[in-house]
């Protein structure tokens, strides 16, 4: 018989808020749109993580989109550089998927850049881990597309980590309501061959976005910005910035270099990482030589991932309404919003036509993609813009002009509106 003190206990039983019984879950770390972040605790080993839990049941739906996720998800899990995210472990239950990843405890880089804009030394710093992560994923074929503020994260040690590399398709983009959130915030950050979607390269629009969050970090605030979504892209498409004036020479003849509109003349990996600028005062580091690990995923033949971005997760989506992030930017004073719908916009103007035409509407045709509908013989009139977003994709801007709010509900809201997110895009 036994003794007593020799018989193992029993174990622990797994805390209430545990996940499968591995981690357990605690406080909330930070609140995506779509996605939360959790701290958590590996039970057998003690070490603090952080979990980002989202909806799996807007991308399910779609399987290629699924496909595209899963391959997603097994390039993240093999990276692992110091400056990247590691992704430890992919987890999921009937309506969430789980990333259980590497806790960064200092917090999001750009709370840093909205007190004090950065010296060139500490820009330099970030920018050149940064380079460093891009560089490395690039050199094994996977691209980030989606980079922006919210995924450079500061550990305790004052280092940058760039997050969600490789899931800009699954995280951070979509609300629970299904409303994309890539664009949230501000497009500010996007390539301009990305925008007009005629097909890019996840390459040199990863370093077009690298410019931009340079140019803030060392400017203190953005290249490109206007409260007119449309004035902001026609600035992106030019290259409109100015370089803010404390800029050294150095500087702002790579951020020229960066933020060169034509992807085929923008500056490589290769050349940034001999350019003076960057090169100050480092001793020759390898800049994304990283201890590899057997790495299955070679890039495409022609240097391409499947370009899954927001965009295409908008295009695989029926219609979304982005008006809340429209509506932080423009004031309109009388009704109006703007809306995203899948489409080429002449199908969404014919769609529009449609919607009214048992009505007794004129419809005044504007210059491009704008026109008027107007009703009671100019009464009420709705000023309806048509803009191309990408070749998929367009944002419908509508506005009442005369006729009050009962009108403009009745007629947008309830006729013609439903009309256009009753269009089903076939994947
Ligand atoms: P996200 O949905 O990726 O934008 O994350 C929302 C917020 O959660 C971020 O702003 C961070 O503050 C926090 N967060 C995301 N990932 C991590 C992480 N790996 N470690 C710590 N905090 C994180």
């Amino acid at each position: 018989m036994p003794e007593v003190g020799n018989i193992p206990p029993p174990p622990a039983p797994a805390p209430a808020h545990s996940l499968f019984g591995k981690y357990e879950l605690g406080k909330l770390l930070g609140c995506g749109a779509f996605a939360k972040v959790y701290h958590a605790r590996d039970l057998a080993t003690g070490q603090s993580l952080a979990v980002k839990v989202f909806n799996k049941q807007k991308i399910t739906n779609n399987t290629s989109l699924m496909t595209n996720i899963e391959r997603e998800i097994d390039i993240m899990r093999r990276l692992r550089h110091p400056n990247i995210v590691k992704l430890y472990e992919v987890l999921a239950t009937k309506t969430k998927i789980y990333f259980v990843m590497e806790l960064v405890k200092g917090g999001e880089l750009f709370t840093k850049v909205a007190k004090t804009r950065l010296s060139e030394t500490q820009s330099r710093k970030y920018f050149q881990q940064l380079i460093s992560a891009i560089g490395y994923c690039h050199s094994r074929g996977v691209y980030h597309r989606d980079l922006k503020p919210e995924n450079l994260l500061i550990d305790e040690n004052g280092n940058l980590k760039v997050s969600d590399f490789g899931l800009s398709a699954v995280t951070g983009q979509i609300h629970d309501d299904g409303m994309l959130h890539t664009l949230c915030g501000t497009p500010a950050y996007v390539a301009p061959e990305i925008l007009k979607k005629r097909g890019y390269n996840g390459s040199t629009a990863d370093l077009w976005s690298c410019g931009v969050i340079l140019f803030v970090l060392t400017a203190g605030y953005l290249p490109f910005n206007d409260p007119n979504l449309m004035m902001l892209y026609k600035k992106i498409y030019r290259g409109d910035y100015h370089f803010a004036k404390w800029m050294s020479a150095d500087l702002r003849r790579l951020l020229s270099r960066l933020l060169d509109t034509n992807p085929t003349s923008r500056i490589t990996i290769d050349e940034i990482t001999i350019h003076p600028w960057f090169k100050k005062g480092s001793k020759g580091t390898k800049f994304y030589d990283c201890e590899d690990e057997e790495f299955l995923v070679k890039p495409e033949p022609n240097g391409e991932t499947t370009p899954l971005n927001a965009f295409d997760i908008i295009s695989f989506s029926p219609g979304l309404n982005l008006s809340p992030f429209f509506d932080n930017v423009c004031n309109t004073p009388s009704p109006g919003e703007k809306v995203m719908v899948a489409g080429p916009p002449e199908d969404v103007i014919e769609k529009i036509h449609e919607s009214v035409k048992e009505d007794d509407v004129r419809i005044k045709r504007r210059k491009d993609y704008g026109m008027e509908l107007v009703w009671h013989n100019g009464k009420f009139v709705i000023g309806l813009e048509v803009f191309r977003l990408t070749e998929r994709v367009v944002v419908v801007e509508v506005q009442s002009r005369g006729g009050g709010s009962e009108l403009y509900d009745e007629f947008w809201k309830k006729r013609i509106k439903p009309e256009l997110f009753d269009r089903r895009w076939e994947a």
